[in-house]
């Protein structure tokens, strides 16, 4: 009897695909970026989490690296001394954004990362170019991963890790409505004591050589100073709704 000729398989896969990508939408890249308390963290975790896609918090990995230099007592005023030890830290970023994640060498570190030593120590840190490679490289590994797409929030994301994102926004708001948001979350803190620490930090974002806080040529500005979370939430998804649109 003659053999039987092998079934078409490849055609079948093929028939998969396609219809697969007629249905699903594309993955979608969107940086936001901004100086602190302009509510990148609660608008990006929003967007993501009713556009379906995966959020990732890079301000908690630096926090999360300089956690690691207290905990190892590496001198934090020492950019040889974090140079030497960045590689030996295992940071992992869980991107749900309904509930993000993130350990150091397979501890949780999302309480110890908020404290205000590490505040005070991070823009330290994060200025070291070795430590900035690191995390940058992190960054762009998950960001590849992500299924349907992602909102990454940072200072340099439009610029530097993501600069072919599909979306930039670079959100901004007045020093006093920064403050004043940062300091109902740091309960006991008031309010000029916040906003000295917070136009600190601010100044040594934006002045470190590599890849300081900037908005890229290309990124959409959205003041929110007068703004509710709500409406900057709205005015992110309808942005990405139009790259959609037109990808
Ligand atoms: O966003 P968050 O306030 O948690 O960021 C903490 C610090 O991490 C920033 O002040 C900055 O020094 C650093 N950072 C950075 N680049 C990013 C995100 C955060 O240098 N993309």
């Amino acid at each position: 009897m003659p053999a039987r000729p092998p079934r078409p398989r490849t055609r079948k896969v093929s028939v998969t695909v396609e219809s697969a990508a007629r249905t699903a939408p594309a993955a979608v890249i969107v940086a936001i970026d901004g100086p602190s308390g302009t509510g990148k963290s609660s608008t990006s975790k929003a967007v993501a989490a009713k556009l379906g896609l995966s959020y990732l918090d890079t301000g908690a990995q630096y926090r999360a690296i300089t956690w690691w230099m207290i905990t190892n007592e590496i001198d934090t005023d020492d950019p040889a001394a974090i140079a030497t030890a960045a590689a030996k830290p295992v940071i992992v970023s869980g991107t749900d954004p309904g509930a993000p994640t993130i350990t150091v060498d397979g501890l949780d570190a999302a309480g110890p990362i908020r404290t205000q030593e590490v505040t005070a120590k991070v823009s330290a840190v994060s200025a070291v170019p070795e430590v900035r490679a690191l995390i940058t490289q992190l960054q762009r590994d998950i960001a590849a991963a992500a299924p349907a797409g992602i909102v990454v929030e940072g200072r340099d994301i439009g610029t530097t890790v993501l600069p072919d994102a599909d979306l930039k926004v670079f959100l901004t708001a007045s020093p006093e409505a920064r403050a004043a948001r940062r300091s109902g979350e740091l309960k006991g803190v008031d309010v000029a004591t916040t906003r000295e620490a917070l136009l600190k930090r601010d100044a040594a974002d934006s002045g470190r050589k590599t890849s300081p806080l900037a908005k890229a040529d290309d990124a959409v500005e959205v003041d929110t100073t007068e703004l509710t979370l709500d409406q900057v939430i709205e005015c992110v998804v309808t942005l990405i709704e139009e790259k959609r649109a037109a990808k």
